[in-house]
């Protein structure tokens, strides 16, 4: 039986930085403050500095992060915002949550992100903002998305749950707009020991408003127990923030990981000449970090059988666009109505990647592909 080869591998992370987090929890335990501390405050600092913002808020998720950013955003019933079908759920859901309506727009082929030339047809007089997502960690179009953004008196939140780290054109992506939202669930490429995220921001005011609502909506001071606005409970703990701050100073070189082992799966793919395509390639104006790497075929389902069969993780991101999904029959949408969505969702497939990936493994990921097409 040959070695299984996994999605990726935190075990092996932990190992590498087992000495730094020990250390750093076992502070944090002995200190007695375990949320919203000290320990997150510099989280806080550190990763807006390493985003390239002003601001960094610590929250529970990355979903209340999206969600928190909408509500400082003032986002309410009856608004629309635009967004693309080919993502995680709870890109859309957290719009829903607060009364409005998510309006899908159709993605581009290369990429997989929201197709900016298919945005102005969408705005109505209830628009209020876009939320594009760096999908698999290649960042959107942001130059054409802000264009729109600006010309119509719309908001933008990037949703950058999977690309901490990419640029376009040289900046990072949750600089581009009023907020960004990071996820750091485990699995992510800055990942926590449990749920976590954060939200980027440069303006002072949306800083307040966030930092705020986070908390109950309770005034600057915590504890105060004066209440502005009706927040929720999404506040970040201190063991967390320290594993995430020990973390971050990594990241940098795990993202440059994550790029090599993608070059070497670009250039097996062209060497064995495999009949598939290649999604996940940095774009022209940008740099990916390579959450997920991903390639394209019509015989998708057959190869993710053969390939699982044969040990080796191949997964699906995502399978069931979210116009089609049950929970949002409401919205109206019906099979065809994105196509360029709909053929993704039925031939995308991510192979194993991650920082400590062995070139054997990749080797041996490539001619298995190569055998069962
Ligand atoms: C992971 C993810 C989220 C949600 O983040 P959580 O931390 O799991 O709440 C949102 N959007 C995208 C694109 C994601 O990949």
């Amino acid at each position: 039986m040959k070695t299984k080869i996994p999605p990726l591998d935190l075990k092996s992370e932990f190992r590498e930085l087992r000495g730094a987090l020990e250390n750093r929890i076992q502070r944090v335990l002995a200190g007695g403050q375990y949320i919203l501390g000290q320990e997150v405050e510099k989280f806080e600092r550190a990763f807006a500095h390493f985003v390239g913002t002003k601001y960094a808020v610590g929250v529970a998720s990355g979903t209340d992060a999206l969600l928190i950013s909408l509500m400082a955003l003032g986002v309410k019933a009856g608004d629309e915002i635009i967004t693309t079908p080919f993502t995680f759920i709870s890109t859309a859901t957290v719009i829903i949550r607060l009364g409005a309506r998510p309006v899908f727009v159709d993605i581009d082929l290369d990429t997989c992100n929201l197709d900016p030339d298919l945005i102005e047809q969408k705005i109505t007089r209830r628009t209020r903002g876009i939320i594009p997502v760096h999908l698999y960690g290649t960042p959107c179009r942001m130059d054409k998305i802000r264009q729109i953004a600006k010309k119509h008196g719309l908001f933008i939140l990037e949703d950058c749950a999977q690309a901490c780290g990419a640029t376009f054109h040289g900046k990072r992506v949750g600089t581009f707009s009023e907020f960004g939202a990071f996820s750091f669930y485990p699995t992510k490429t800055l990942g926590a020991f449990g749920d976590a995220g954060a939200i980027s921001t440069n303006d002072r005011k949306l800083y307040e408003q966030a930092k705020s609502l986070r908390h109950h909506g309770e005034s600057t001071r915590n504890h105060s127990y004066h209440h502005k606005l009706v927040g929720i409970n999404s506040r970040l703990d201190e063991i967390q923030a320290a594993i995430l701050s020990t973390k971050l100073k990594h990241l940098t070189y795990w993202n440059r990981a994550r790029r090599k082992a993608a070059e070497r799966y670009h250039r097996l793919i062209q060497k064995f000449r495999l009949q598939v395509s290649i999604v996940s390639s940095n774009p022209p104006y940008g740099k990916s970090v390579f959450h997920q790497y991903v390639i394209r075929t019509r015989k998708r389902d057959q190869l993710r059988h053969s390939l699982l069969k044969g040990g080796i993780w191949v997964g699906v991101y995502y399978p069931v666009p979210l116009h089609l999904q049950p929970c949002f029959r409401f919205l109206g949408y019906q099979r065809g109505d994105f196509p360029q969505c709909e053929s993704a969702s039925a031939e995308v497939l991510s192979l194993p990647l991650y920082p400590q990936i062995d070139p054997a493994d990749q080797n041996r990921v490539i001619t298995e592909i190569k055998k069962s097409l």
